[in-house]
């Protein structure tokens, strides 16, 4: 989901000193300042006398993900609403691309879950941390799954954080007032202007609540990383690593299948679609942000690699809202992950609705950093899986955030050359 621009909001004229320090530098600086206590707190044999104030360093990262799980549904509710009501897309070329989203969010979770069910990343590092929470048993009964996304009253699914319900409250509003938006602007009238802007307003208000709780992340990471290293020492991060290697791996073989489907589904050479999109990776890479790299998306398609303006459009500007591959992937194989650390079998059925919610919970996720983990919690819960692991995850997100934002753009540009079609621009210009 897109997000209004707030470069020019009062809040990011006079910052503090210490909120002009990028937040990769902060958490980084949380790191290394969590590993130095960590160590002298103990490091895997903590004194019984420090065990009080050990478990009070967790206190922030609770904070953090208390706060996280509250915002994630009406994140969501606000980003399809402002999504639905302002975009533009027409009839047929909307339909080809809702089936070329869908085709490739599912091919990317199926990815992220194929890399975790072989190389069992949270295996590597045979540490079970103490929890209270233990999974529930949940089957795969497609007639329940269909049951279950009716909701029984339309604000429970804000109230139960249940994401498939919420999607289809959102979508379920969110057609209907895009239908008589359009009906009134037929007739002239503009009666449906007051509604879009408080959506409007109501989607830039969540966002930057949402930056503050964000603006936290570093106390969390601090928090979570000490506490981990002085009660198990390192153990638990050589799993860390294996989960990072696994999600950069599954995130190359979604590049690899986009570049496949470029070469035998459009006009484009992949080598020309890798170097003309350059640009943009690279401003998604550094930003974390696909909104933030949006206008450069949307030039490059055009100027650097070629295509149409209504192809780049439709992909690098509406799909973008929509279209979250790496995210998907990686709330996935984030699921799987945990599950396979605390050592709780995900059954086939419990992957499947894993599938389902990440699917829904990148098409809310929003276009800017950090949002993925925040629709993190509610593919959590769906599968019952304890939510407060999703702390051990926020000490890499930073960095894989980067990884899957880069993806997420990649995946528009995707779009946007399937839909150019196999017939290049000048040939229609000539
Ligand atoms: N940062 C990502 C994006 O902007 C969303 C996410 O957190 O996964 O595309």
């Amino acid at each position: 989901m897109s997000h209004p621009d707030s470069t020019t909001s009062p809040e990011t004229i006079a910052k503090p000193w210490w909120q002009r320090i990028p937040l990769t530098l902060q958490i980084v600086i949380a790191l290394v300042a969590a590993i130095s206590v960590g160590i002298a707190l103990g490091a895997g044999n903590p004194s019984p006398s420090n065990a009080a104030l050990i478990n009070n360093l967790a206190i922030p990262a609770e904070l953090v993900l208390k706060a996280l799980r509250a915002l994630a549904t009406p994140l969501i509710l606000v980003a399809v609403l402002h999504t639905l009501m302002t975009t533009n897309i027409p009839g047929t070329a909307g339909r080809r691309l809702f089936v070329l989203l869908l085709s490739n969010t599912t091919v990317a979770i199926l990815v992220g879950l194929f890399v975790a069910n072989v190389l069992r990343p949270g295996t590597w590092g045979n540490v079970v941390t103490p929890t209270t929470t233990q999974i529930t048993g949940q089957s795969l009964d497609p007639w329940g799954l269909i049951k279950d996304a009716v909701p029984e009253a339309v604000l429970k699914p804000l109230v139960d954080n249940n994401v498939i319900q919420l999607i289809v409250i959102a979508l379920s509003f969110g057609i209907v007032l895009r239908g008589l938006k359009s009906e009134q602007i037929a007739q002239g009238k503009n009666a449906y202007q007051p509604i879009e802007d408080v959506i409007g307003i109501l989607f830039e208000a969540v966002v930057r609540i949402l930056n503050w709780v964000i603006a936290l992340v570093p106390f969390a990471v601090f928090g979570i990383v000490a506490k981990t290293v002085a009660k198990e020492g390192f153990t638990p991060f050589q799993s860390l690593g294996a989960f990072i290697v696994a999600v950069l791996l599954a995130l190359l073989l979604q590049a690899c299948y986009y570049l496949t489907r470029v070469k035998f589904g459009s006009w484009v050479q992949p080598l020309k679609f890798l170097a003309g999109g350059s640009d943009a990776f690279l401003t998604a890479f550094s930003t974390s942000s696909s909104a933030a790299a949006m206008p450069v998306t949307f030039e490059v398609l055009q100027t650097k690699i070629g295509l149409r303006e209504s192809s780049a459009a439709l992909g690098a500007l509406v799909g973008a809202n929509f279209n979250n591959d790496g995210t998907a992937l990686y709330e996935a194989m984030s699921a799987l992950y945990i599950s396979q650390l605390i050592g709780q079998h995900l059954s086939l059925g419990q992957q499947v609705i894993v599938i389902l919610t990440s699917i829904f919970a990148s098409v809310g996720a929003a276009n800017i950093p950090n949002a993925g983990l925040v629709t993190m919690t509610l593919v959590f819960t769906s599968v019952g899986l304890p939510t407060q692991y999703i702390a051990l995850l926020v000490t890499v997100d930073w960095f894989l955030d980067r990884c899957r934002t880069a993806i997420n753009v990649m995946g528009d540009m995707t779009v946007s050359t399937l839909l150019d079609g196999k017939k290049p621009r000048f040939v229609d210009e000539a």
